[in-house]
């Protein structure tokens, strides 16, 4: 019988141990462990509750590589599905490569005090990986994760060769705040906050933050404002996807939104240095996320769709053409089913698919990889079956659903 260990009970954690434990068969012994224990004993009762399946709790400290190996030997794991936060990455491949344990993830590496992620110190892993016959699997979540899926299944099945692709998210959720994040706040606003970045016949080019924007029209959704962010899939793709000019990432965000983080930014509340208060010592941005909702607790009262697809325009047989992959979830289904909102859903259903393919040795080698490395069907299939069921449409040109050509 395998022995999972899942680490981070936030809201991914929680999609995630609900999931293994709906797939017990494969994931067997799961342990959920976190720096809070209570909130991995609280995910533990509701699954026990709603599916009869019993998870352990553990406590740890994930940026401690010693307590991190310790939880490892002590849960005889198989694998690790890391779902705390990208600065915990690092030390938790380390912990796997000296414990011989295959890993997971969701989101790449971030720095702490610097607000850059790339995969680069993941990547440098993989000789690591190789000698010590394990398997790190990164970015098994939705984006990135099934959007660079996406890409490679547009490849195998309908081009000869793919010359743009654009990624786009949106998230049509209402949670009846004027502001919060649907995911961890500080990855969030970093994220958004930071300049753009696309990639053109083999170069990066920067963009002021929310310089260029478009209105798309969402299948099920309809039209939103979608402006052009660097998204972390897009470091891996440009290098697999064989023949790409160009690559772009778009996500939406309502006007709300965007004017509480141009205020927040303007007085200095997304800072990450620390600044002097009171005689103590805090940051800004960690100040900030005591005050906004957690994003664990949005599940409730959050109601409206997700719509995250990938539009990629190439050749085949000589005649250009363009397709429109997408999934569309519906955040108070995705609570019925698991008590999470929408895109934790659509992130701990991947990240669990990804494991459960990699226990069950359906996709597996020695090394690190990206998940377009691998032949996308299986986990097609998966997603179909688990949750996350997809479309493919025929466009008659890459920007047919946009509506301010
Ligand atoms: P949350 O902030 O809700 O949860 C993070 C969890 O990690 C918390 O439970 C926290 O523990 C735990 N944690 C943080 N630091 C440590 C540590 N040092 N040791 C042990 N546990 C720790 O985040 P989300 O659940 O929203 O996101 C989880 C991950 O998923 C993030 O990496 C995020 O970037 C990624 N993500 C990926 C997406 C994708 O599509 N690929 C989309 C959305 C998210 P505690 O609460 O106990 O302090």
């Amino acid at each position: 019988m395998n022995n999972t260990l899942i680490i981070g009970a936030g809201g991914v954690g929680n999609v995630v141990a609900f999931k293994c434990a709906m797939n017990i068969e494969t994931f067997g012994n799961i342990t959920l462990a976190s720096r809070t224990e209570s909130k991995c004993d609280a995910i533990a009762k509701n699954v026990k509750d709603k599916f009869g399946v019993d998870i352990n709790s553990a406590k740890v400290d994930a940026d401690n590589i010693p307590e991190l190996v310790e939880l490892i030997k002590q849960t005889k794991a198989n694998i690790v599905i890391n779902v705390a936060l990208p600065y915990q990455d690092l030390t938790i491949m380390d912990a796997c490569i000296e414990c011989g344990v295959d890993y997971l993830d969701t989101a790449n590496y971030e720095h702490p005090n610097e607000a850059k992620f790339e995969y680069k110190e993941q990547w440098a892993r993989d000789n690591n990986f190789k000698e010590a016959n394990i398997m790190g699997l990164l970015g098994s979540g939705f984006d990135p994760g099934v959007t660079n899926l996406f890409c490679a299944y547009a490849q195998k099945h309908y081009f000869d060769e793919i010359e743009t692709i654009d990624i786009l998210d949106c998230n049509a959720g209402d949670h009846g705040y004027a502001f919060a994040t649907n995911f961890n706040p500080e990855i969030n606003l970093r994220e958004v906050s930071a300049n753009g970045r696309y990639w053109e016949n083999g170069k990066w080019i920067e963009t002021k933050p929310m310089e260029i924007k478009m209105v798309w029209d969402y299948p099920e959704i309809g039209a939103k404002d979608s402006y052009l962010l660097y998204h972390e899939e897009m470091e891996s793709l440009v290098k697999h996807i064989k023949g790409l000019k160009r690559i772009r990432f778009f996500m939406t965000f309502g006007e709300s939104y965007l004017t509480h983080m141009k205020c927040l930014e303007n007085v200095g509340m997304l800072g990450i240095e620390p600044i002097e208060h009171n005689g103590e010592k805090i940051i800004p941005m960690e100040f900030l996320k005591t005050l906004l909702p957690d994003p664990a607790t949005l599940g409730e009262r959050t109601k409206g769709k997700t719509n995250i697809g990938v539009v990629a325009t190439g050749y085949k047989d000589g005649k250009k053409k363009s397709i429109y992959i997408y999934q569309i979830s519906d955040h108070e289904e995705c609570y019925k089913e698991v008590l999470s909102q929408g895109v934790s859903y659509t992130t701990g259903v991947p990240a669990m698919i990804g494991a459960k393919l990699m226990l069950d040795k359906v996709w597996y080698k020695s090394g690190v990889y990206n998940i377009e490395q691998f032949n996308p069907d299986p986990f097609m299939d998966e997603l179909n079956r688990q949750g996350l069921p997809w479309k493919v449409i025929e466009l008659k040109s890459s920007d047919a659903l946009r509506l301010d050509k």
